[in-house]
């Protein structure tokens, strides 16, 4: 959000003149996050003029079409492309998106600037409970070179000032917890809907 807040912000008052914005001109940028945040971070990078943009996502790649058990209304859990996937394949010739690989750690110089990633490719399987747990594939290390890493993660619920004044309880992801299509919360009269 640093990165396309401020990016917004200097491309409407200034028409990105003022430089008060952090730049992917000329550099390698690597996006963790294969979400909508993140591509945003790929498409905003790309017209800056990145020189190389890489897209890491630990999930596994979508299926094409609803798996039997997403069907509507549920939101579609499927591969599309976007507007940044298609500009990142036009300059570079491929999709930046690279799934299953998990971010080990970030390699600096002496000045503590970052150079790179050690990432490792993993492998979903289901535990004895049934549960999707990832395992790390072994000797498939490798080092990705950066000198722009976006975060693009996930975010998690809103700031805790309303809840703690309100009593409202929380759900395991912190945000208001009501049930969708009530939206309820605990406290009476008071009711969430939308990311919160
Ligand atoms: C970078 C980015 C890209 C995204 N891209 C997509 C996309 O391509 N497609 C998609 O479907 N979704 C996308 N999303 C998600 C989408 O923006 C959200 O799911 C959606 O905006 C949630 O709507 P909302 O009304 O719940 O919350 P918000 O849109 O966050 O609105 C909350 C509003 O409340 C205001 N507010 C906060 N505290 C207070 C207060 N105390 N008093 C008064 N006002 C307050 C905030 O300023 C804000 O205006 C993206 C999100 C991000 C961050």
């Amino acid at each position: 959000m640093e990165f396309l807040h401020a990016n917004t912000k200097s491309l409407l008052d200034s028409n990105l003149k003022d430089g008060n914005y952090i730049s992917a001109k000329g550099k390698k940028v690597v996006v963790i996050g294969g979400g909508d945040t993140g591509m945003d971070c790929i498409g905003t990078s790309i017209r800056h003029g990145c020189c190389r943009i890489v897209n890491l996502e630990l999930l596994s790649k979508p299926l094409e079409k609803r798996a039997p058990g997403n069907p509507w209304p549920q939101w579609p859990r499927v591969y599309h492309v976007d507007y940044g996937h298609q500009e990142a394949a036009a300059k570079f010739g491929k999709d930046p998106r690279s799934y299953e690989v998990l971010t080990k750690q970030f390699i600096g110089d002496e000045n503590g600037v970052v150079k790179g990633l050690e990432v490792v490719r993993v492998r979903w399987e289901k535990d004895a409970s049934g549960k999707f747990q990832f395992k790390e594939i072994e000797g498939s290390e490798e080092i990705i070179e950066a000198d722009l890493v976006l975060l693009a993660m996930g975010f998690l619920g809103p700031e805790s000032t309303i809840a703690d004044k309100l009593g409202l309880e929380r759900d395991g992801r912190s945000n208001f917890k009501a049930d969708y299509g009530r939206f309820a919360t605990n406290v009476e009269g008071v009711f969430a809907a939308g990311d919160c």
